[in-house]
């Protein structure tokens, strides 16, 4: 008996430790989001042989592609006095950092003519460590003719892995270089490089993609079909027809997403679309029915409609699928909740019932789940980690070891937006009230005052967890996005903490508040809280630096009315709607000569970046070059004429890279020519959520309408 209960045991251990490494397919290249060249790429050259580049990357090629919509061109003479290479990066997304096993190196290769197999570059790896494997022969690995059809090359890591074991995690980089001189020049189209596992049994699928739609916009046409589960389904293949009756594949889509979004431009006759699925052996099914749409011109309500509906669906369709709560990032873990995002999208979800993108009953039945899970996942004293399992319900450490126990301020983000659930959803049937009761018992059981540590603390604390316990000692010092916990701390009526801690640890005029601020502020402006010096022809009351970040005038005001919240210092309308024109005025003046800054694109804000997440902010020190639309888009309450210029020119001139199905893509980066892969759950919904304040204050009056919130107003007025 006891055995089988061990043996049971074990069963449930393994499964859950199965469960927490999501694995991930190691895709070098699939398409460039930008035209030109692939960001993740390196070419060199020496003497007489030359790889051709544009500033050092490789070229892409619209007009050849496996996948569609594009190729790399890896266009090269080998001299014999001298030598090229072209490298393909691994770019890992974020969360994207286990993987499958594999047992080849896999692409698809088609020629210009039919070049001798000697003048065919070799291939190589290279790790994280810069460890390089064995050089092979790409010739040896072509098994057909590959001049007029696209060809595919498996080569077993074995052969290029023999001498030299590697942890295939660590394998980073894929190399073409110069193989056998040649006296005239060599052209090969690459695309698809990726690690698979060995060619096994057919993998085949039958159907293709059901229930097709399209809708056409402005400058595009949103094509969506039902989501599919099966993991055979590799992609979804978009052919398009411009005149009725010759298809061309224009895109692929993961099955992790239920449409996609194609830019045509502005077109006079109806657009056609038809689908297949392509399995992990790239057949592909048959055709799924035609459908049709036109794209046509659209006011200005309508394209805050458009845009409002496309990143809302990224909380909606694109949501963890067991909680009904938002990823951290997509593509990225399809399993790992992010609770302050989860907030944010929860607001989204609000103002997609008032827009009727969706019926209030089912946001009513997607807050059910929502409540339910919530109520049943890790809680540290009542707070939510910062990242949760959503097949679980379990705190995952994603940040580290430490940071395995309460998050407040992603609490108080995922609390805003609950808060703001509650007083929307007022009817009296089943579904509503349970809602509300629960949504009351989660807020009712945060326990703020936990998180002041001690009785006679100044400040609230970020973190803590049972075994860490305040290990991480950080202490919530503004100005930054943690107004909106302070705020909340002192609202609740059953574990609050006194509106004194307003003063002494959010706007602390401390010694200990003033060396925080300076040292990430780089600066002693703002460093005492309030600020006082002008930047760009605008006086700034209260704020870090020039103000800081964007996201610092949004996370905490989806909810929190800032035209209703006075301190002793500002009200803070005003002061965030000088945030924003600042951030606008620094991206027109644009003192580093960045692509593309100016009156119509700008919006300096903590997003992705060629290599990893950084808060950009409109100073000489923090400005990276890359614009996130999510900056001045969810600026539009504080400048509606700045971030309606922005909308329409990010959407028009960028969206054919940066705009797809979840909205704007995170970030982009003119210099560099990079768009961002990911959609990220912090940045989506303020988008939404902020247009709709704009235009209704809905989630401003539903989060208002709090009766602990207008307590909390009283109790900071009184203390001034
Ligand atoms: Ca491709």
């Amino acid at each position: 008996m006891s055995n089988v209960r061990l043996l049971i045991a074990a069963f449930l251990l393994f499964v859950s430790l199965v469960h927490a490494q999501e694995l991930h397919e190691k895709i070098f290249f699939e398409n460039s989001l930008m035209d030109g060249s692939y960001y993740y790429t390196k070419t060199e050259y020496t003497g007489n042989s030359w790889v051709k580049n544009i500033q050092n990357k490789l070229p892409v090629s619209d007009e050849n592609s496996f996948t569609p919509g594009n190729s790399l061109e890896l266009s090269y003479r080998s001299a014999s006095e001298g030598f090229w290479s072209a490298a393909i990066l691994h770019h890992e997304l974020r969360g994207k950092d286990h993987f499958q096993d594999a047992d080849e190196l896999s692409f698809w290769i088609k020629t210009e003519g039919n070049p001798a197999p000697e003048t065919l570059p070799f291939v190589h790896l290279t790790t994280q460590r810069a460890t390089q494997s064995t050089k092979v022969k790409l010739g040896d690995y072509l098994s057909s003719s590959s001049a007029t059809n696209w060809t595919r090359v498996r080569i077993p890591l074995s052969a290029m892995m023999n001498d030299k074991p590697v942890d295939q995690a660590e394998i980073a980089v894929v190399v073409f270089s110069q193989n056998q001189p040649s006296t005239s020049d060599v052209r090969i189209f690459i695309d698809q490089v990726e690690l698979v596992p060995a060619a096994t049994i057919a993998m085949i699928i039958d159907n293709a993609p059901k229930a097709v739609s399209a809708k056409g916009y402005e400058q595009h046409v949103d094509i969506t079909w039902k989501k599919e589960t099966n993991p055979l389904i590799k992609y979804i293949k978009i052919y398009r027809s411009l005149n009725g009756k010759d298809f061309n594949p224009v895109g692929i889509q993961s099955p992790q997403i239920a449409g996609y979004s194609d830019f045509t431009g502005p077109q006079t006759t109806p657009i056609r679309y038809k689908l297949t699925h392509i399995d992990q052996n790239y057949r592909e099914t048959a055709f799924s029915n035609v459908v049709t749409a036109s794209t046509r011109s659209m006011t200005d309500d309508e394209l805050l409609d458009m845009v409002q509906l496309s990143n809302f669906r990224y909380y909606w369709d694109g949501c963890e699928s067991n909680s009904g709560l938002a990823l951290e990032n997509i593509p990225g873990r399809s399993t790992m909740i992010a609770t302050g995002a989860s907030g944010f999208g929860m607001m989204a979800i609000l103002a997609a019932t008032k827009r009727g993108f969706i019926t209030r009953d089912q946001a009513a039945e997607r807050f059910i789940r929502i409540t339910t899970f919530l109520s049943k996942a890790d809680r540290f004293h009542g707070v939510f980690p910062h990242f949760l399992d959503g097949t679980t319900g379990h705190v995952v450490p994603f940040f580290g070891q430490r940071d395995n126990g309460g998050d407040l301020v992603e609490t108080s983000f995922l609390m805003q937006g609950l808060l703001a659930a509650r007083q929307f959803f007022n009817g009296n049937n089943a579904n509503e009230t349970q809602i509300r009761n629960t949504i009351t018992k989660l807020w009712n059981e945060v326990e703020w005052d936990w998180y002041r540590r001690t009785n006679d603390s100044d400040f609230l604390f970020w973190h803590w967890s049972p075994d860490q316990e305040w290990i991480i000692n950080h202490k919530l010092i503004g100005w930054n996005e943690t107004m909106i916990t302070y705020f909340l701390a002192i609202a609740s009526s059953t574990h609050g903490v006194p509106a004194s801690l307003y003063y002494s640890g959010w706007a602390s005029q401390s010694a200990e508040a003033a060396i925080y601020r300076t040292n990430w502020g780089q600066t002693t402006d703002g460093a005492s809280y309030i600020n006082g010096n002008t930047y760009h022809g605008i006086a700034l009351p209260v704020g870090v630096s020039n103000g800081g970040p964007l996201f610092f005038v949004h996370y905490s005001f989806l909810g929190l009315n800032p035209h209703q919240f006075t301190d002793r210092y500002v009200n803070y309308f005003d002061n965030n709607q000088r945030i924003a024109e600042i951030n606008l005025r620094y991206c027109i003046e644009n003192p580093l000569k960045h692509k593309g800054y100016g009156a119509d694109f700008w919006g300096l804000t903590a997003s992705d970046g060629v290599s990893y997440y950084t808060a950009d902010e409109p100073t000489v020190k923090g400005d990276k070059g890359k614009l996130t639309a999510t900056g001045a888009l969810a600026s539009f309450p504080y400048t509606p004429e700045a971030s309606m210029r922005a909308l329409k020119n990010y959407y028009r001139t960028y969206g054919k890279y940066l705009y797809g199905y979840y909205g704007f893509r995170d970030a982009i980066d003119l210099d560099n020519n990079w768009c961002s892969p990911i959609y990220m759950g912090l940045n989506q919904a303020p988008i939404t959520v902020m247009i709709e304040n704009y235009r209704s204050n809905l989630l401003w009056d539903l989060f208002m309408a709090n009766p602990e919130v207008q307590e909390a107003l009283k109790k900071i007025s009184a203390s001034r």
